[in-house]
């Protein structure tokens, strides 16, 4: 794609029926990067039409979702329900112009037309019986049917499926407008991607056959169509279509589970996209690589220890003023916080195994004296290491530069004018000053808490 195509205005249209679906958060961040890669647009709709299914709630979860997972439409979300009217202008404009007709066959009249295809061993297809008629009684009930061309073939040039093609005799005269006034989702979604400026639809392959239809209405109002890119659903790690029985479905519960935003990113992105052997990499690397060409036609398998090591990747990457911000979150600490989890987040992310275990690790800092030991730290406060840890500390009250170099050069004077190895006190004090260990080693531990609180608490254990 060259610069000069720079006008990219792509769109995710969910139905708020339920949560964010994986599936659909995926949907939204190829349409996202997409438009971003391209410095284009990227828009919501709320495909709210059905209004039975259709909940605040889910509106709600979707905003929420895509929120996280960083996300942000380049403007307010469209709501279909809202362009009702508008959809029913463009249905009349249809049966106007000849493009459309009514349809007053009755369900008993469908059902038996479909039973007799049937029977024939023939597609069902609305026979048409309305399209030849003249006119039709103006007080009996009726549908607004598409008068689809009859020959020839619909062809598409998929950005991600290539060629798609049917003829024409296999697309029935879809319902336009059903008989209470509402419109169908073919007719609503051309109308709104063709007023929202829609270049590029990128959404699941499931919609492969809609878009089929959704091209010959473009046609037939000769509007120019978008392009279309549908990608391969993501499948469960057996490799069948994914659903509630392969785990989380959810985005919220990704984020529950201790995922990063860019972790999902990544991880996503690579769900039916690639890029060389890239596995991980960041989100502006993602934006900056995107292409629809790079989309594979075969299904995605979600693989949770791939997720998981995707994860511990960015947060061990993870960027210390967002980690900092979900620490004091979830250790309900006071933003005057920050500054000690910044000093301590750039060595303690580099041993997280996932992010309850940076938050576990990150825990010591802020508990509050005398501290409690656990029972394994009990047991390893030896009487010869209690001893040894009380000659540190003699020792360290007389440290005046406490930081890393200071901090070193004094063990290794201590532990030469003593005759110990780390081993014979250093656990102890890492237990003492934690309470629970900690996969730091004693030096860091006694930095980042500093002199006078390291100080403090190995004398509430060792006066004791
Ligand atoms: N609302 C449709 C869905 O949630 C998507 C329609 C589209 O992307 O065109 O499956």
């Amino acid at each position: 794609m060259t610069s000069s195509e720079t006008n990219i205005i792509t769109r995710f249209a969910p139905s708020p029926t339920g949560y964010l679906h994986i599936g659909g958060a995926r949907t939204a961040l190829f349409s996202w990067a997409f438009a971003r890669k391209h410095q284009g647009i990227f828009l919501l709709r709320i495909e709210d039409t059905d209004r039975e299914r259709s909940t605040d709630e889910a509106i709600q979860a979707i905003m929420d979702g895509m929120d996280w997972l960083g996300l942000t439409p380049d403007a307010p979300p469209v709501y279909q329900y809202q362009n009702i009217e508008r959809h029913r202008e463009i249905v009349n404009q249809m049966l106007s112009t000849g493009l459309a007709y009514k349809c007053t066959c009755t369900k008993e009249a469908l059902d038996e037309m479909r039973e007799k295809a049937k029977a024939d061993g023939k597609p069902i297809r609305y026979d048409g019986t309305c399209r030849n008629k003249e006119s039709v009684a103006d007080d009996l009930p009726f549908t607004v049917r598409f008068k689809a061309p009859l020959e020839g073939a619909t062809t598409l040039e998929d950005l991600v499926q290539g060629h798609v093609n049917v003829d024409n005799n296999q697309l029935d005269d879809l319902i336009l407008l059903r008989s209470d006034g509402t419109p169908t989702y073919n007719l609503s979604v051309v109308v709104d991607d063709h007023d929202m400026n829609i270049t590029h639809v990128i959404r699941g392959d499931d919609h492969l056959t809609n878009a089929l239809r959704q091209s010959q209405i473009f046609d037939a109002l000769s509007w120019p169509r978008p392009a279309y890119a549908h990608i391969p659903l993501i499948h469960g790690p057996d490799g069948a279509k994914l659903s509630k029985r392969h785990g989380a479905l959810g985005v919220d519960a990704y984020k529950e589970m201790g995922f990063l935003p860019e972790a999902m990113r990544n991880y996503l992105a690579r769900l039916g996209w690639s890029h060389g052997d890239d596995e991980l990499f960041s989100t502006a690397d993602l934006i900056n690589w995107f292409d629809i060409a790079a989309i594979g036609k075969s299904p995605a398998r979600l693989d949770m220890e791939k997720m998981q090591a995707t994860n511990i990747h960015h947060i061990q990457q993870g960027d210390e003023d967002v980690l900092a911000e979900i620490a004091i979150e979830q250790l309900s600490l006071s933003t005057e916080n920050k500054d000690k989890l910044m000093s301590a987040l750039p060595i303690i992310k580099k041993t997280a195994k996932s992010l309850d275990n940076l938050i576990d690790n990150l825990r010591f800092l802020f508990v509050t004296r005398p501290v409690q030991l656990n029972d394994k730290a009990i047991q390893s406060l030896t009487e010869e290491k209690m001893a040894n840890v009380r000659k540190a500390f003699a020792a360290l009250e007389n440290l005046e530069t406490w930081d890393e170099e200071g901090i070193a050069d004094f063990f290794s004077q201590f532990m030469e004018d003593n005759e110990l190895k780390l081993g014979q006190f250093g656990p102890a004090m890492r237990n003492m000053l934690t309470g629970t260990g900690s996969p730091l080693g004693v030096y860091d531990l006694l930095r980042l808490l500093g002199k006078e609180e390291s100080l403090a608490r190995l004398k509430d254990i060792l006066s004791n």
